[in-house]
């Protein structure tokens, strides 16, 4: 068993909690430092699910990607979604960890495995972190060895996170060199893909005027889902954990899914 704290510094190594944007909320987010913990569940959300699922497998600690609570609060009651599952949470004794924008911009994190699984080189951050002295930051972009035809490009996307369909904007017959990266909701990164001109960005999801203006500014876009392109991580990040704490049970929530389907 470790403490909850050893466990934190481990993840604060992973992904260096001054990485985070200024907005988001990160670290250790619900939890006593010195709480011993056997048993770590890692998920995308904590969703209804989610919470049951730690509840019910007796989890210790959750390392979730998106912070629980986010915004200031000021009462925790179950008139609220945020105040019902905090409240399960710290009755169960569950630990909530989150490193968020931190994991997103990481040496090892979320943009930089997906620029590595799409074979990009010179992979660079789309906006440096000035608090960083590796010259790491948020999104990645990078160059492809060889240009690829844009649905080439989306296949392969596909392939690596093991789903069958994305949406695109922009010009179909168009090939592909220098790809931008943005996890999650990362449109506001657009205007940083195109001052490096990248010809194609990969987004989780959008909105439809950010979509408009990837077309004004001359960039395609792919948008892979916002589940898709961030749940493979929490996959890895339960391996990470296994490996670094021998003894302790570790699993990525299997009761979480895309709350987006096709009708
Ligand atoms: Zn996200």
């Amino acid at each position: 068993m470790s403490t909850l704290q050893e466990i934190s510094q481990f993840l604060g190594q992973l992904a260096p909690l001054h990485l985070a944007e200024a907005w988001d909320n990160v670290g250790l987010l619900v939890g006593r430092q010195q709480r011993m913990v056997a048993s770590v569940m890692t998920c995308l959300t904590l969703t209804p699910a989610a919470v049951a699922e730690a509840v019910d497998r007796q989890a210790q600690l959750v390392v979730v990607h998106h912070p629980l609570p986010f915004r200031p609060i000021n009462r925790i009651t179950d008139e609220s979604t945020t105040g019902r599952l905090l409240l399960d949470l710290a009755q169960h004794d569950i630990a909530v960890y989150s490193s968020h924008t931190a994991f997103d911009s990481a040496a090892h994190g979320i943009n930089q495995q997906l620029a590595e699984g799409l074979g990009l080189q010179e992979i660079q951050p789309l906006i440096p972190c000035d608090r960083d002295a590796q010259g790491l930051g948020s999104g990645r972009w990078g160059t492809l060895p060889q240009p690829v035809p844009f649905v080439e490009l989306a296949s392969r996307l596909k392939k690596r996170l093991g789903i069958d369909h994305m949406e695109a904007v922009g010009v179909r017959d168009r090939w592909v060199h220098r790809v931008a990266i943005g996890c999650g909701s990362a449109g506001t990164l657009l205007t940083a893909a195109r001052d490096t001109n990248c010809d194609t960005m990969i987004l989780g999801e959008t909105n439809f005027h950010t979509c408009l203006e990837a077309i004004a500014l001359g960039v395609n876009l792919l948008l892979c889902g916002h589940f898709a392109s961030e749940r493979f991580a929490l996959e890895w990040l339960a391996e990470r954990l296994a490996e670094q704490f021998s003894g302790l049970s570790v699993w990525c929530s299997e009761q979480e899914a895309d709350p987006l389907w096709q009708v």
